[in-house]
């Protein structure tokens, strides 16, 4: 796989969600790198980003090696490409690991 691509895209947005639970939200992404180490799902198959219909993407994300607080600015600048007219789920897949990341998240994401 493409290295550039890997390191590039640790986190994504997207202005409209097709998931039927989300229903015409707008939602973010990151990897497994953003996750806590205390989240009991982390190291099992449990996480709906390994075993759910949006595992390539979690793939993809966790491909990224950037730390925690990096994914995180990534991500504030993918919030800021939204239009901010829907509703925001943040984090379909993928989590702030800690508080500086949560911060970076909502304060640069301009939550
Ligand atoms: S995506 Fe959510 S459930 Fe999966 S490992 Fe990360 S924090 Fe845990």
């Amino acid at each position: 796989m493409d290295s550039n691509i890997e390191h590039k895209t640790p986190a994504s947005s997207i202005e409209k969600s097709r998931n039927t639970k989300l229903i015409d939200c707008s939602t973010t992404y990151a990897g497994l790198n953003s996750c806590p180490n205390c989240c009991p799902f982390k190291k099992t198959n449990s996480c709906y980003g390994k075993t759910g219909p949006i595992n390539m993407m979690f793939i993809k994300h966790t491909m990224s090696d950037l730390c925690p607080r990096e994914v995180a600015r990534f991500e504030a600048k993918e919030i800021k490409k939204l239009s901010g007219k829907r509703n925001l789920r943040i984090h379909s897949i993928g989590d702030c690991r800690t508080n500086l990341s949560a911060q970076i998240v909502s304060k640069h994401g301009g939550l």
